[in-house]
């Protein structure tokens, strides 16, 4: 309990930090200054050998001087983690702190506007030193609102949260409504982040990652790992733009970016460029904003427990072959046919490498009792080419074995086919069984098992090699 509340206290620091960003500005900052370079376009091979040389001294600075020392990625639940838990996806509360009504063209418009101003940020880490992510899937999963008759022509599929807790910035700000919306803490991943073990009522797809939380009458911004908080008329009156000064600020805090406000905050000299870190500095994401966010991706993902699928050790530049053979597993959505309710069938693209076939220390996919015909399946949010899988079985001497035989299938458009020319479909324990195929382009793919006798079945890892383009 003391621990939590040392991190709603940190998490809360942040938001009085931040929450000086424009704090009497108007919404649209008056002193926008456009950043004159393109901003270069990652390719399949991008690394931090790639920066440019201008860039290099300001952005290392910043790292070593702001980040480390303020310990700016300590807490793993920043947007890379939260993309990473959520395999590509980004779920979000609005948390409407507002009087106003909200059209149903304007929650659409929102949930459009989020999913916009974040790929502004990731689509700078496509391609980009093993980050295995390409167009991020963003969500409102949720409304959370004290009146819910201001939600108007409310569909049957939303769902709202009407409970709220008092905010304590209403007594100092009496303009500010004191009724402060929330979603249940048992689906919010800033409460469970810190449990490898939790697992959220209806599974991983209804947790919330962050709020987007608008305020009525509040001044500037606020950004953190719990979302991203701004007034509730920048939110409306913003919503079609391309890119959105204040929430795409914000969100560069939710990946652990820093302010700029005091001179000595600053690289020496100055920067570069303009950045959007910088209050009032840019109005759009510059490519000292994209270099920074890629340098941290470099150091943080070194943390290979963290980041389970990036285990290249980052000595130096790294070579990537454009053609270079990846596991996508980890990217995918896992499913099955049937999983026992004590098992999870997220262990099969969790990373984790087993040391043999009865290793249980990390969570393992099984299907017992089930015997028969049974399925586990891999869904990509984009087409791959793939050519190879590795399947390490989950054997435990007791009602799991191997299976007696098993198929690939890939998703066709219309139905499920074999793959051509399987070679391999090995059943050994304690190691992996590659199974190589006429490459294929898909965005599905299956194992389907028979077992053996009346013991069921069980994987601990799958991994499913695509050609990397
Ligand atoms: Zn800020």
């Amino acid at each position: 309990m003391l621990k939590k509340k040392g991190m709603m206290a940190a998490s809360f620091s942040v938001v009085i930090a931040s929450s000086l960003l424009m704090g009497n500005a108007s919404f649209v900052s008056a002193d926008a200054h456009m950043n004159g370079s393109a901003v270069v376009a990652a390719t399949s091979n991008t690394t931090l050998a790639d920066m440019p040389a201008y860039l290099k001294s300001s952005v290392e600075w910043v790292w070593k001087n702001r980040m480390l020392t303020e310990g700016s990625t300590n807490r793993k639940n920043l947007i890379f983690d939260q993309i990473f838990a959520g395999k590509g996806t980004l779920n979000y509360v609005v948390r409407w702190q507002s009087s106003k009504p909200v059209t149903l063209q304007q929650r659409q418009d929102i949930a459009r506007m989020l999913g916009r101003q974040m790929n502004h940020w990731t689509e700078h880490l496509q391609g980009y030193d093993g980050w295995p992510y390409k167009n991020i899937k963003v969500k409102v999963v949720g409304w959370a609102v004290a009146d819910p008759s201001l939600l108007l022509d409310k569909q049957p599929d939303e769902v709202v949260y009407t409970d709220t807790i008092v905010d304590g910035l209403a007594s100092e700000q009496p303009e500010i409504p004191a009724a402060l919306p929330v979603a249940p803490n048992e689906i919010s991943r800033f409460e469970h982040f810190s449990d490898p073990n939790y697992s959220y009522p209806g599974g991983l797809d209804k947790r919330f990652d962050m709020y987007l939380w608008a305020t009525e009458n509040f001044g500037g911004g606020a950004g953190g790992d719990w979302g991203q908080r701004m007034n509730d008329e920048y939110v409306l009156s913003t919503v079609n733009a391309d890119e959105i000064e204040i929430t795409e600020h914000e969100m560069g805090h939710s990946f652990g970016l820093n302010d700029f406000y005091e001179e000595h905050e600053r690289p020496p000299g100055g920067f570069p460029t303009n950045t959007i870190m910088w209050a009032g500095d840019s109005d759009h994401i510059t490519d000292w904003d994209i270099w920074m966010l890629r340098y941290t991706w470099s150091q943080i993902k070194k943390d290979t427990s963290r980041f389970p699928t990036t285990t290249k050790d980052d000595e130096g530049p790294i070579e990537t072959d454009p053609n270079e053979i990846v596991n996508i597993g980890p990217a995918a959505i896992a499913s099955s046919s049937y999983t026992s309710s004590w098992e999870n069938v997220s262990a099969l693209n969790d990373g984790f490498e087993p040391a043999n076939s009865n290793d249980r220390s990390h969570a393992v996919y099984g299907n017992w009792p089930e015997t028969g015909t049974q399925w586990v399946q891999y869904d990509f949010d984009q087409e791959h080419t793939v050519s190879q899988t590795d399947v390490y079985w989950f054997k435990d001497g007791a009602g799991i074995d191997v299976p007696k035989s098993y198929k690939i299938k890939y998703w066709n458009g219309q139905g499920w086919s074999n793959v051509k020319q399987a070679k391999g479909l090995g059943t050994a324990a304690d190691q992996y069984n590659a199974t190589t195929f006429a490459p294929v382009k898909t965005t599905k793919l299956r194992i389907e098992m028979v077992s053996m006798g009346s013991a069921s079945t069980g994987i601990l890892e799958w991994k499913v090699a695509a050609i990397n383009k």
